[in-house]
């Protein structure tokens, strides 16, 4: 029985009533082949029942000044064209239950007539307005055509109507919205029974929710908003569920499968050390490294993420670690996205720990820089120490693992700014044997929502407290009309011993255009404003070694203005820099504005961020409402930049900028999701559907806990539905 049942599931949409092979062909252009292929192809909306008025009504709201979208449904009685010269322009007149309304195209009159024929149903939408004769007009509307018994239903039961995607392949072989819906009805009567249940029957009792047959009913054709909403629920959920299980099926992979090493502390090497450092570790660096230390410690591999702030001091909590490493006779590496940022970390790490050594000679911890575009002697050097265990500790960017680097007793391995680093180098990593420990570093805080799922896999460190002394920043935001002061400031600033960035943005992804920009500006301050001070230009078209160069007379001071492009974005490490402005502020995204600010205030003076704009966004910005977490979706969309610009004045905490920044993004556009190796979200959203999310996760993670294999009976079916589909997500966690 069941077997047959899902055969006919399997069998081609030509057998639906209406269908046959021929529109079975168009539709298999758009994807959809089987019948379980249409049951799952989803409304993208439906008939809005809450701006839904009669047509008197309607015309009353408006005269009442209602400027918002209406919907109104009625009948087609008449339409004529007339000609103004070149244009012509289509007027659709319609009836419904008290009155008449017409519809107006001043564009596309000839597409658009043969769409609206006598006694056809229409539902309108679009925002009304009287016309000169004091009509009802809707001009240019959305409209979906209805059936006669659908609208008679639709108002008698209040069923509402679905509308979907239609293609234009579909549309050129004459099927619109009612022959879809149609199809899709009788697919539904004939065949959705026999879907077969995708979520074990346990969750569906405890949380209450629709079985799967009932929600694909609902989703098409909802009885009420209720029960669309508990269908959308499901929907989600079972996503939700089912990602959470990738994730749990791959942390248990890590941690059980693989061999781990066991690093405790072991003399008094990094207690000592720490004693030499210039300053005192905060609580929340304390915190972090004791969660490491025991994860170290413990045979388990351990898979970490540490996260914190721009400026937290996530550095020295990963140096502190790789410390214990090479107390256990193993080495460290440190890997980071650019060479310019292995370089800066390189000699900062190794002046700390000279420094160590001049006060302890005892401990002698070498380091190597290995990147790309070293000379072959120098690159044949290191990586000789790194073979024969010469050196200790390791910073590179990604060529650290290439084939030709052999470390003899790797012990622990960071990688920082992981988000420029897929999941796949990650595998990469645990697939030579016994696999070091793992800290992934990452200064892009993000909200937790989204570290359940791509981070859901490791364990999390977090940083949440800034170094003591630090001053909070000042952020003012400026119209552009400003800058001639704001320059004057700058020079102003020079004077007492602060240095200054100015950050262009990159135009329209071209470096070309980009050094232009940053070329121009450059020489153009040079003469004017700036003509007594020194000023550098670093670019992303100079080779590391001209932006490290560049880098390094900016920290000696031999310059008092750094002009950039973005490439300063990461890591950049100069206490005396100060102040830093960006232009075109607007073109920024939030993250990548909380890095650039991250860039100043890592020293003890008070430092300024400027952003500069457009002078009609610093005005719209400025009477912004204070909490911006209350406004609409619809004002969201409207003021995204502007909103950018003011959450950056209001909020220096990165977290809460992170929580700003998904919501304007939206969660289609999530950074990171798609490196991750998980599947993009489909239903559920990860900023609406946090809780969902939280209970989605506490089901996974106990079922993988307690049946790593899903071997029990009970299992069986979410063993059977990761396999039908999700066999592209388990090369990183496999089943059984
Ligand atoms: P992150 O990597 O988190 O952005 P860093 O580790 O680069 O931050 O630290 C930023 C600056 O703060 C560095 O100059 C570092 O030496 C300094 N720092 C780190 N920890 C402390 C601390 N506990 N107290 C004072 N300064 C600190
Ligand atoms: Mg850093």
């Amino acid at each position: 029985m069941n077997a047959q049942s899902n055969y006919q599931l399997d069998q081609s949409i030509q057998y639906i009533k209406t269908v046959g092979p021929k529109r079975a062909e168009t539709f298999a252009k758009i994807g959809i082949r089987t019948i379980k292929d249409l049951l799952f192809y989803f409304p993208t909306r439906y008939l809005d029942r809450r701006t839904l008025l009669t047509s008197s009504k309607a015309s009353k709201v408006v005269e009442e000044g209602y400027e918002g979208e209406l919907t109104v449904i009625g009948k087609v009685i008449d339409k004529d064209t007339r000609h103004f010269g070149s244009k012509t322009v289509l007027n659709v007149k319609l009836r419904d239950v008290d009155g008449f309304f017409e519809c107006v195209w001043f564009q596309g009159a000839k597409y658009f007539q043969d769409k609206f024929n006598s006694g056809d149903i229409y539902a309108i939408s679009a925002k009304p307005i009287h016309s000169r004769y004091g009509e009802l007009s809707f001009v240019h509307p959305d409209f979906d055509k209805l059936s006669e018994e659908e609208s008679k239903t639709f108002f008698n039961t209040g069923k509402i109507i679905p509308f979907y995607r239609i293609p234009k392949e579909l549309r050129e072989n004459n099927i619109g919205d009612l022959s879809f819906r149609k199809i899709i009805s009788f697919a539904i009567d004939a065949h959705a029974a026999e879907l077969r249940e995708t979520l074990p029957v346990h969750l569906i009792e405890t949380h209450h929710l629709l079985a799967l047959a009932e929600a694909v009913k609902q989703i098409h054709f909802p009885e009420n908003e209720e029960q669309l909403s508990k269908a959308k629920t499901r929907f989600s959920y079972e996503e939700l569920f089912y990602i959470e299980t990738l994730v749990a099926l791959r942390k248990i992979d890590y941690k059980e499968k693989l061999k781990g090493l066991s690093l405790p502390i072991k003399t008094d090497l990094v207690k000592d050390f720490v004693k030499t450092l210039p300053f005192e570790l905060t609580d929340s660096q304390k915190k972090v490294l004791k969660e490491i230390l025991a994860d170290m410690k413990s045979k388990k591999p351990m898979h970490r993420l540490l996260q914190g702030d721009v400026g937290s001091g996530k550095t020295i909590a990963a140096l502190i670690s790789m410390l214990v490493a090479v107390d256990n006779g193993y080495q460290a590496a440190l890997m980071v996205p650019t060479e310019i940022l292995a370089d800066q970390h390189a000699k900062s790490i190794s002046k700390l720990l000279q420094q160590f050594h001049s006060i302890y000679p005892q401990y002698e911890i070498k380091t190597s820089l290995l990147i790309g575009g070293q000379k072959k002697s120098l690159r044949n050097k290191n990586l000789e120490e790194i073979a024969l265990q010469e050196s200790d500790i390791i910073i590179g960017t990604h060529v650290l693992f290439e084939e030709q680097v052999h470390f003899k007793h790797l012990g622990l391995v960071v990688i920082d700014e992981q988000h420029r680093f897929g999941v796949a180098q990650r595998a990469r990593l645990a697939s030579k044997g016994t696999v070091p420990e793992v800290i992934i570093m990452s200064a892009t805080p993000i909200p937790r929502t989204l570290s359940m799922t791509i981070y859901g896999d490791l364990d999390v460190s977090t940083i949440d407290e800034m170094p003591k002394n630090r001053i909070p920043i000042k952020t003012f935001l400026r119209g552009e009309s400003k800058l001639p002061d704001i320059y004057k400031f700058i020079v102003d600033k020079t004077k007492e011993g602060i240095q200054t960035f100015i950050v262009y943005p990159l135009v329209e992804d071209s470096e070309k255009l980009e050094l232009k920009a940053a070329t121009t500006f450059f020489e153009k301050l040079n003469d004017t404003y700036f003509k007594d001070l020194n000023v550098g230009l670093i670019h992303g078209r100079m080779t590391w070694q001209e932006k490290e160069e560049t880098m390094i007379l900016f920290a000696a001071k031999k310059y008092d203005v750094l002009i950039s492009t973005t490439v300063i974005e990461v890591g950049i490490d100069i206490p005396a820099a100060n102040i830093i402005l960006i232009d075109d502020a607007h073109r920024f995204g939030l993250s990548q504005l909380h890095q650039l600010r991250g860039r100043v205030g890592r020293g003890t003076a008070q430092a300024y961020c400027i952003l500069v704009t457009k002078d009609e966004y610093a005005a719209s910005s400025a009477r912004l409402p204070k909490e911006l977490e209350y406004l609409s979706p619809a004002l969201l969309e409207k003021y995204k930049s502007s909103i950018r610009l003011q959450t950056m004045v209001q909020q220096l905490d990165g977290f809460k900028i992170a929580e700003v920044d998904m919501k304007l993004r939206g969660p289609g556009d999530i950074f990171g999701i798609k490196q991750s190796g998980f599947p993009e979200l489909k239903y559920a959203d990860i900023i609406k559907d946090g809780d969902l999310l939280t209970q989605a996760k506490a089901d996974a993670f106990e079922i993988i806990e307690n049946d790593p294999q899903l071997l029990k009976e009970q299992h069986a079916v979410i063993r059977k539905n990761l396999l039908e589909h999700y066999s592209e997500n388990l090369k990183y966690a496999k089943v059984g």
